[in-house]
């Protein structure tokens, strides 16, 4: 674990006109809101383009399905994982086409199965015989992928394991299966947790996958096509991770080790690393207080909380960095939200150190917030409104 000392350098994160942008405008609204730098989305995705060039991008929606972020995706040449029939409803009425649309969501109705079919999309993930079925029968003929399972979740900062994917053996039965019901057995995917700040976690990854093209081929005569390895590539919160050309150039050698020069078709579905950097969550103290006169640290209450947006503090798993103007010397705060509810408390373990000088009314701008939060905001929680968005051009 890396000490941190608060957030003295905003240049650690934004470049500095990024940011004279974000507080420019922020400057003039009143609190809590988030400002999302589009410029910043859009030199992200070239970045990860360049550094995968082999690769089909798909965007993970859930992240920020916010319009004017799937607009710029969108004309970039981007494709989108979907996760429901209200995404899939949003993405298309900007015109994007079924062929660049994966279901990629393994629990579904069969409604929302034939919903996609009946739009036009044939890409399916799916990791149990039951929803394999559903779509043998709802969206017949369709290319299936199966999720495998992945052990990443003691480095991956908000894991993904356990509720998705399936073992080895139930993998190479579902595509042998997907063959007999008359789907096209196209791939395998995995998610190797989100936020992963281990990169061999792709290699472990890699290495089921590989086994299992290869049993299916050995087994079955069957050749998959495709590997979908999902999202996971970091954004910049407290602790540190690699840059992102060390995740490519890294995860590249692990391609090649296991399939040669010739990849099949590999889909990416980054989500965090896209968008989480191009956000600043602009709030307020509302309130700073000490349990005693002897007690050792304040709690600092702010406008925003785990209800308006904040939701991966949960076990404090995503610490994101906390700036303030104010320059005094530092001591440590539990930070907690605005609500009435007492596990409205963002970090408590952790202690934020802020500066002595801060008080009522002064902002706290949470670094890195553009992604999984507006899309977690509560709507209605003690009458507070959903978080705010507003996303901002050069
Ligand atoms: C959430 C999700 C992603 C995005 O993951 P990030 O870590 O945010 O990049 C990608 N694929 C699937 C299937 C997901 O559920």
């Amino acid at each position: 674990m890396n000490v941190f000392n608060g957030v003295t350098d905003i240049a650690d994160y934004y470049r500095a006109e990024t940011f004279a942008r974000i507080k420019a405008f922020a400057d003039q609204r009143e609190t809590p809101f988030v400002v999302i730098d589009l410029p910043t989305i859009a030199s992200a995705y070239d970045e990860l383009v360049s550094n995968f060039s082999y690769a089909d991008i798909y965007y993970a929606v859930k992240a920020n399905p916010a319009e004017a972020i799937l607009k710029l995706l969108r004309d970039r040449g981007a494709n989108f994982d979907i996760a429901s029939r209200y995404e899939l409803d949003k993405v298309m009425a900007l015109g994007v086409e079924p062929s660049r649309i994966s279901y990629g969501n393994t629990i579904k109705k069969a409604v929302d199965i034939r919903y996609f079919y009946e739009r036009g999309v044939r890409l399916f993930a799916t990791d149990s015989e039951d929803d394999l079925n559903t779509i043998a029968r709802e969206a017949p003929g369709s290319q299936v992928y199966v999720r495998v399972l992945t052990d990443g979740s003691q480095t991956a900062d908000w894991p993904l394991s356990r509720k998705f994917g399936c073992e080895t053996e139930m993998a190479v039965e579902l595509l042998t299966l997907a063959r007999e019901l008359e789907l096209k057995p196209y791939g395998v995917s995995f998610h190797v947790g989100s936020q992963q700040r281990e990169i061999g976690s792709w290699d472990a990854a890699l290495a089921k996958v590989k086994v299992i093209f290869e049993r299916l081929f050995e087994e079955q005569g069957i050749t998959l096509k495709m590997i979908n390895m999902g999202g996971g590539f970091p954004a910049n919160y407290i602790s540190r991770t690699n840059d992102l050309a060390t995740y490519a150039e890294e995860i590249t050698r692990f391609l090649q080790e296991d399939f040669g020069d010739e990849f099949p078709r590999i889909i990416l579905e980054p989500g965090r690393s896209l968008i989480a950097n191009a956000g600043v969550l602009v709030s307020e103290v509302v309130l700073i207080s000490r349990k005693s006169r002897t007690a050792l640290h304040r709690w600092v209450f702010t406008d925003v909380g785990k209800f308006s947006g904040l939701i991966e503090t949960l076990d404090e798993s995503i610490k994101y960095p906390v700036y303030t103007e104010k320059n005094g010397e530092l001591e440590g705060a539990v930070l907690a939200g605005p609500t009435c509810d007492s596990a409205d408390i963002m970090y408590e373990n952790f202690k934020y150190p802020l500066p002595l000088d801060l008080s009522s009314g002064d902002r706290l701008y949470w670094l890195s917030t553009g992604a999984y939060t507006t899309s977690y905001s509560a709507v209605e929680f003690n009458g507070f409104p959903p978080l705010a968005e507003y996303c901002i051009d050069e």
